[in-house]
């Protein structure tokens, strides 16, 4: 590749508000035939809100909230926020927990008064060995609008089944369909469940989906993407960072964290993901102009 024309592309790319970190990424990203993009804060707003809250036995709404602020506050998760902002907003205190600790992927586990806390996703139940079985349609049923179930237990007793949404950015269809004109495959590799991450994903048009990923499983999932040719790889959390450095192309969403801007090769400085089609659109143009 000509230096020039390369200086040309990144400079046309800071016009258009990417910044490439590296130069050789332009003629990689010509060549990607799949994009995969974390879900959370990458096409998702990265806020999520508490929209469903249903007993499942003894405990009251306010019972469940208090127990699961307790634990939430101990927690650094995006989910674990949104728990908190409603237990203020309704204006609940907090209740005593100790141990509190993250269970990778899953949720959390805490002691409180009452007995061993569980909080999280279907995995930190079986953990708990509570039977969520019974109330399995009703948390399909909040995946299936794309709301991520969690669910809270008591000892081996499920007590509570939550529900949290997060918007979809308002660019992120647009962003996919840009990438389908572009000829480009589109995935979404995800921790969320299965069911939710398949929602967000027909809404936004996505081709395949790898859900329920663990946070040291991001990297093996874009190493086996990779099979079919090169791929580019967008995202924002510090869990990512392992993907984006194994994509051929990594890009993270520059209103992310440090630790993915500084695996990625491509920062796309709006946080908007229809940088990815403009960033792929710039490198093949450049690489045409070479040839
Ligand atoms: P992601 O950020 O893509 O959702 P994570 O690995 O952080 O991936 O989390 C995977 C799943 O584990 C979440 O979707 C949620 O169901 C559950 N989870 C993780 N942390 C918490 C938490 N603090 N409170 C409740 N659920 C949690
Ligand atoms: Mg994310």
């Amino acid at each position: 590749a000509t230096p020039v024309s390369i200086l040309v592309g990144t400079g046309r790319g800071a016009e258009l508000g990417l910044l490439f970190r590296r130069g050789d990424a332009l003629q990689r990203l010509s060549e990607v035939t799949l994009v995969g993009f974390d879900k959370t804060g990458t096409l998702t707003e990265g806020r999520p809100a508490l929209t469903d809250l249903e007993p499942l036995a003894e405990l009251s709404e306010g019972d469940i909230l208090a127990l699961a602020a307790g634990a939430e506050s101990r927690s650094e998760h995006p989910l674990a926020r949104a728990i908190l902002a409603e237990a203020e907003a309704r204006g609940i205190p907090h209740a005593p927990v100790k141990r509190v600790k993250a269970l990778s992927g899953k949720g959390l586990r805490a002691q409180a008064e009452a007995g061993k806390l569980w909080i999280g996703n279907a995995a930190a139940m079986a953990e708990a060995e509570a039977d969520i079985a019974p109330f399995a349609e009703r948390a399909a049923a909040l995946a299936a609008k794309g709301r991520t179930p969690v669910w809270m237990a008591l000892e081996d007793r499920p007590v509570a089944l939550m529900a949290l949404s997060d918007p979809i950015k308002a660019e992120a269809r647009e962003a996919i369909a840009a990438l389908h004109k572009a000829g480009v495959q589109v995935a979404m590799v995800t921790g969320d469940t299965r069911a939710t991450a398949q929602a967000v994903a027909n809404a936004l048009g996505i081709d395949r989906v790898e859900a329920e990923v663990l946070p040291e499983g991001k990297r093996d999932a874009v190493e086996s993407l990779r099979a079919t040719g090169a791929v580019a790889f967008v995202g924002d959390g510090i869990n990512d960072a392992p993907a984006l450095a194994t994509a051929d192309v990594g890009l993270a969403i520059g209103t992310g964290t440090d630790v993915a801007i500084e695996a990625a090769e491509v920062v796309l400085m709006r946080g908007d993901p229809t940088g990815v089609a403009k960033a792929l659109d710039l490198s093949r143009a450049v690489m045409r102009n070479i040839k």
